[in-house]
């Protein structure tokens, strides 16, 4: 067996937007879940299957309450990428008009929608994918003029993972409902960051996970509103569990790791906020010695948890290479294993040769002052290198 890297050879963490460590009080809550409250929550004949049940339910109105739905709306996924298949699929087939209909995002989503979407137009619904503002940002206008007799659904995220953006969901959302569309929000990178109400942002479709705010991996919650009810066709068949929705054993330690960390979520945001914005300020401060430095995405409508930069270097000069002290995205987690530039960064008017020298630092709960000075040094000199090599 390997051992685990030493834990002072590791590089200073600092990819939360990829995914965040679980915390510990949230492991804690989780471990009694695998040993000794280990019944299947749909065995309705005997204690074992109860209590697990009762805990399953518990979490299910902890993560309701984050983001202000009844618990009956929440229907327990995989994950985010299952939660957005499940969404957005599920609703254009129970909602579409005949054999098919019209669909409306944004260039700058997450592949788990854009990829969904492409497929549902190789089954024949056709798509309209709107360009953002070189800020990142759509506006109520560009989907009010996108939208058509047959528009099925909009789906918008509310953060994008990449650069942090705020997109105006609740004018969205106000215009969805009354051209009567149904409205899909990816809020992965929001939960836990910015307060979310579904009655305010009047979403009909919301989906978020575990492990982007201090859960474990494998286990998300898509909103499904019931008050006007939105029909959602089944994505997965079996057993019928999560009303008919989304088949399959719940896994109740997953899911009482996710209700604790949307009941810590809504205790610390202001305070984790606060720190993280400092923080972030601070490394901005840092960075912007830096010569042909820009900042990508809008400032102002951005969560601060996020900093993207690209840094002008020239062509074949490589930057995430020579950062061995931070652990940061080369543009988006999902992109960076391939070559291919990040589309959130094209789609905001990057060249291909700006995109590739460009890098998504993201802060969290467990970011620390020092960490910071550590990534404004290792950025620097990574410049500094990278421009006498070249
Ligand atoms: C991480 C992420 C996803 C995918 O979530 P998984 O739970 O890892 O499948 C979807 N959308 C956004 C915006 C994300 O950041």
């Amino acid at each position: 067996m390997s051992a685990a890297i030493p834990v002072s050879k590791l590089p200073v963490y600092l990819d939360y937007a990829a995914t965040t460590p679980v915390d510990r009080r949230v492991a804690e809550r989780m471990i009694p879940f695998l040993t000794e409250v280990f019944g299947n929550p749909a065995s309705s004949t005997h204690a074992f299957g109860w209590s697990a049940r009762e805990a399953v339910e518990q979490s299910r109105a902890q993560v309701a309450r984050l983001i202000g739905a009844q618990p009956g709306e929440i229907i327990w996924t995989s994950g985010a990428t299952e939660g957005n298949n499940l969404a957005i699929k599920g609703a254009a087939h129970a909602n579409r008009r005949g054999t098919t209909g019209h669909l409306i995002t944004v260039a700058t989503e997450h592949k788990a929608v854009l990829d969904t979407v492409r497929d549902l137009e190789r089954e024949g619904f056709t798509a309209t994918v709107l360009a953002p503002g070189p800020d990142g940002l759509v506006s109520a206008a560009d989907v009010a003029s996108a939208i058509r007799a047959d528009t099925v659904l909009v789906s918008v995220m509310l953060v994008n993972n990449e650069i942090g953006v705020i997109q105006p969901i609740a004018q969205i959302g106000e215009l969805c409902r009354a051209r009567g569309v149904i409205f899909h929000c990816d809020a992965v990178q929001g939960a836990g960051k910015v307060a979310i109400d579904v009655e305010a942002l009047q979403v009909d479709l919301l989906t978020i996970t575990a492990h982007k705010m201090y859960g474990p991996k494998g286990i998300g919650a898509l909103y499904v509103r019931q008050r006007p009810r939105v029909a959602v066709e089944a994505q997965i068949h079996g057993g019928g569990h999560e009303r008919g929705m989304r088949s399959g054993t719940l896994p109740a330690h997953q899911i009482v790791g996710f209700g604790e960390a949307a009941r810590i979520a809504a205790l610390d945001m202001m305070d984790d906020n606060a720190r993280i914005g400092a923080l972030r300020h601070r490394l901005l401060e840092g960075l912007l010695s830096i010569d042909g430095l820009v900042v990508n995405g809008s400032l102002e409508s951005r969560v601060p948890h996020n900093l993207n930069v690209s840094i002008a270097l020239g062509e074949g000069a490589s930057l995430a290479m020579s950062l061995e002290r931070i652990a940061v995205s080369a543009g988006s987690a999902c992109t960076s294993a391939a070559a291919e530039p990040s589309h959130v960064l094209r789609a905001i008017g990057l060249s291909d040769d700006l995109a590739h020298h460009s890098l998504r630092i993201s802060i969290g709960r467990y970011t620390e002052p020092a960490d910071i000075e550590v990534a404004i040094e290792a950025i620097k000199s990574a410049v500094a290198f990278a421009r006498a090599a070249h």
